[in-house]
């Protein structure tokens, strides 16, 4: 018997030898099985990210085992371990080097708030040169905090209209953080 578990489709109408639905959801329903997270890992919370990968939590089971290391062919940034003063604006570059439409995922205290690092050299919270999407508590996040913030981003695109990106409030949102 296969074990290969289709993924659930969109709501729509359907009948013999045909399915109708928006072109949102169709469009959701792909994108959000199919990310292609960039990893920014920078210390600890890096190595937890591994074990997510891995064969025991397998993060290939939500369509998102290919990781990208460029961030032109990456649509979710994830950033894992604790970014430097000096390392914002690379991170930075990073964010704007990816297409539309992008998603960011903040793993664990140090990205999400400089975590026990409070020092002058420390960026105290990576949503201060960068929009977040999902944050992950916890230092570091087990695999199933990980899993759960992949479950909250896939949501996030499903449910994501294809206007959102072209909407005011978004070009209003990236505008605060002196964006394009
Ligand atoms: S949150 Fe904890 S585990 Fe993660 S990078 Fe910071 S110190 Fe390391």
């Amino acid at each position: 018997m296969s074990t290969i578990k289709i993924a659930e489709s969109p709501n729509g109408i359907e009948g013999p030898g045909f399915f109708a639905t928006s072109l949102d959801a169709a469009v959701g329903m792909a994108r959000k099985n199919s990310l292609w997270p960039l990893p920014f890992a920078t210390s600890c919370c890096g190595i937890e990210f591994m074990a997510t990968m891995a064969s025991t939590y397998d993060l290939g089971r939500f369509g998102a085992e290919r990781l990208s290391f460029s961030p032109r062919q990456a649509d979710l940034l994830m950033v894992m371990g604790t970014i430097s003063k000096k390392m914002g604006p690379v991170l930075r570059q990073v964010y704007e080097q990816m297409a539309e439409p992008k998603w960011v995922l903040s793993m664990g205290a140090c990205a999400s708030s400089g975590g026990i690092f409070d020092t002058y050299s420390v960026l105290q919270g990576i949503d201060r040169i960068i929009p977040v999407d999902v944050y992950i508590p916890g230092c570091p996040p087990r695999p199933e905090q990980v899993l759960d913030g992949i479950l909250k981003i896939q949501e996030l695109v499903q449910n994501e209209s294809l206007r959102r990106r072209d909407s005011t409030e978004y070009k209003a949102m990236l505008q605060e953080y002196g964006m394009e």
